[in-house]
Formats: structure tokens, sequence, C-alpha cells
């Protein structure tokens, strides 16, 4: 049955002809929002920044990548890869240690382009300057954190920045025509329903190239965690989820590419929900749910 969303995976296929998977790598880098006495980052912020699990960080960014291109070939027989600089950000360095690390992973065989995570506040027009280099070069992704289009949202998960400050950043990607992939969380807590739909509706506005839709998840070790345990705010029910992430589709514009639907936390770090674990479950039911409302991607679009 036809997808009710434009599928970046699909789209990946077809433009290379094959299989492209992503492989995340850890440069090394930091975060300017944690490590000082008073920058504790991000509440739901793990001990490897957000996301990247099952990554070799014993091994340099090259070595890395070999490591994941041979999980990748004997798993899912993929043929191309994608360098994805996730944990952290992987902006923020001096230019040259940014080119070092960036031209170590095209150096590696078949790898066919570069996915930069980032802060908007990590991207200055010299950083969206030397993107705009690699972007000639290479197929580049900038995959900038959003989370919601909300400053209190933002100032309560302690963002250490607000959502101007991502539209600056997003303003020098598109003016250098850079590709941009935005994260967005659904399930944040004190957002509404009605704060979701708005994050959708800026995204559509927006119209950005591509688009990560994040549960939101509850990791131990975090603070996040604990004002979780503490009964502080509620999670989402997974059918809550289901329904927001096909209402959060329908705003969408059309042209985006859906890179993610749900989460990936990991299973021994993850307090809650423990249901996202059944992350192919989710994803059926979210086309499930658009196929029987009869709606797809940009349905409700204002854009
Ligand atoms: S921006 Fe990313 S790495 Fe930095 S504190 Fe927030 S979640 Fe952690």
């Amino acid at each position: 049955m036809d997808k009710p969303y434009r599928l970046y995976s699909a789209w990946l296929k077809q433009r290379f002809g094959g299989r492209v998977h992503k492989i995340s790598v850890d440069a090394g880098f930091s975060c300017p929002n944690r490590g000082a006495r008073l920058n504790r980052g991000c509440i739901f912020c793990g001990e490897h920044g957000s996301g990247s699990f099952g990554i070799a960080r014993s091994l340099d960014v090259a070595g890395q990548l070999e490591h994941g291109k041979e999980v990748m070939v004997r798993k899912y027989k993929a043929r191309w890869f994608i360098a994805y600089f996730q944990p952290f950000s992987n902006t923020w360095a001096p230019l040259e240690e940014l080119r070092r690390h960036y031209d170590a992973a095209l150096g590696v065989t078949d790898v066919v382009g570069l996915a930069i995570g980032t802060r908007p506040d990590c991207v200055d027009d010299a950083v969206a300057d030397l993107l705009a280099e690699y972007h000639r070069r290479t197929y580049l992704w900038l995959e900038l954190g959003v989370q919601s289009c909300h400053d209190a949202t933002l100032r309560r998960l302690r963002r250490g920045h607000d959502y101007a400050c991502f539209l600056t950043a997003y303003a020098a990607a598109k003016r250098r025509g850079l590709r941009v992939c935005a994260h967005i969380i659904i399930g944040l807590p004190g957002e509404s329903r009605r704060d979701i739909l708005a994050t959708a509706d800026e995204m559509a506005r927006l119209r950005v190239d591509g688009i990560k839709i994040h549960l939101l998840h509850v990791l131990r070790g975090t603070e996040l965690g604990e004002m979780y345990q503490r009964g502080e705010f509620k999670l989402l029910e997974r059918n809550e989820y289901v329904e927001l992430a096909a209402d959060v589709i329908e705003r969408l514009h059309p042209d985006t590419l859906i890179q993610r639907l749900t989460g990936d936390g990991p299973r021994d770090l993850l307090l809650a929900p423990r249901w996202s674990l059944k992350k192919w479950e989710i994803l059926n039911a979210i086309e499930g749910e658009l196929h029987r409302r009869g709606t797809r991607q940009g349905s409700s679009c204002r854009y």
C-alpha cells in the first residue's frame, strides 16, 4: 500500500539506486550547553549526548565507519553509507578540526554523504560557509535540534537557546542552499496538543527539507528521569502518541522528507515509555491511523 507520508529511506534508495544507510559516528565533540558548572545541558540529555547508541567509540572516525559498514552490510545488505555525526554538537570546534573529521569520513570507501547534527547556536556564518563547501562536494544534511517552537518549553528543557536562534541558523543554512533536517519532540513536559501542532505548522511554514519526529524518551541518569520518578509530568500513552504523530504528519508540507517517526532509546537506560521499544508496531500504527482517517502528509498543511 502507498505510504501516506514521504519516507526518506525510500527516497534515498531511489536517488542512489541502492540501499543507503546512515552510520553514527562520534568524533569526540562536546556541547556548549554542557560541562560548565551552571550549564547542565538539556534535561533529557544522557551521558553520551542525545541519541547515538552502539557507536564503537574506541575507534577514530574512519574506524567507526568501517566497523559500522561491516554491520550494515551484514544486517541490511547496505550498498552506500552516510556518515552521521550524531552525538553532542558536531559543528562546535575550530573549523580546521571540523574539516579534519568530515574529510576523514569522506575518505572511507562507499561513504557518499554526511549528516551533521548540531544545535542552532553552533551554526554561525563561518560554520555555514564551511558546510556550504561540503554541500558542493558531497551529499550533505545539516540536522538541527529544534524540539519545539515555544520558548517556554525550550526554557523548561534548559536548551540554552530560543526559537529565534533556530530561525537565524536555519536562514543562514538556506541562504547557502543547504538541506536542513529539523528535529522535533512530541510529548514534552508542559506541552498541549495545540503547542505540538503549532511546532508542526512552523516546520510546514519553513518547508524544511527533512524532519525527525521523536517521541520523548526518559533515560536513567538524566534530570528528566528524576522528574519522571518524582511524578512531575505525565508521559503519552501509545495511542496518544500515534494520534499526535498522525496529526503532525498531516500538518507538514508534502515535500518534507520524514526521516524518523519515533525514538530509539537504549533498552538498558530507558526508564519510559517502555512501549516505545516496539518500534515497528508504532510505525505501523501511525501508518494505519493515517489510512483509517483517509489522510496523508500535507492533508492539513496551511502553507
Ligand atoms: S544540545 Fe544535545 S548534547 Fe547538548 S545538552 Fe542538549 S541534548 Fe545534550
